[in-house]
């Protein structure tokens, strides 16, 4: 069976963090306001200390909300290939609290992904040394090392990034798990 290293946030599942960022700035932000990959960028740098603080107490997981199809498809892609859940979960703002994140990552996948073994997940920040067949990630650098086919998922971030600078890593855009589907 051909191997599948899947991520996990903005591509299984996403909104927590924003969700989290709003409630912390008594604001109301939408995806689309957000042009950088750390969404916590966005709360001004005096306030980090208060916003690390109120973070670790939280869990983002509890905000979260699976992609459209995401729970099907990978139901039905896990009967022709292995699939491993690759996420990192270093809280980069204060490393020492990365466990409480660790703990709610793998509580939410055992809980909404039953069908999937939990020797199948991955909790590393430097996905580009798994050997995988297929990758799918939203984020470019983490679809970088050896695999066959390399899909970026679309999300907020990454959206203005050209098709030149994808075909030249030999990356393909998808926008949802329906073309996922279509491609494996
Ligand atoms: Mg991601």
């Amino acid at each position: 069976m051909k191997k599948i290293m899947v991520d996990m946030d903005d591509v299984i599942c996403d909104g927590g963090f924003l969700s989290l960022v709003n409630q912390f700035l008594g604001t109301h932000y939408q995806k689309e306001d957000i042009k950088t990959y750390y969404i916590q960028d966005i709360i001004p740098k005096e306030k980090y200390p208060e916003w690390s603080e109120f973070f670790s107490t939280k869990n983002v997981y509890e905000e979260c909300s699976m992609l459209p199809d995401s729970y099907e498809v990978l139901q039905r892609l896990a009967k022709k290939y292995e699939i491993y859940i690759a996420t990192a979960y270093i809280f980069r703002d204060k490393e020492a609290y990365s466990g409480n994140n660790l703990k709610n990552k793998f509580e939410y996948l055992y809980h909404n992904l039953p069908f999937l073994s939990p020797n199948r997940y991955i909790f590393t920040t430097n996905k580009e040394i798994l050997n995988c067949d297929i990758k799918i990630d939203d984020k470019l650098s983490n679809l970088a090392g050896t695999a066959e086919k390399k899909l970026l998922f679309t999300a907020y971030h990454n959206k203005t990034i050209p098709q030149e600078e994808l075909k030249q890593h030999g990356v393909i855009r998808v926008n949802n798990w329906k073309e996922i589907e279509k491609i494996l």
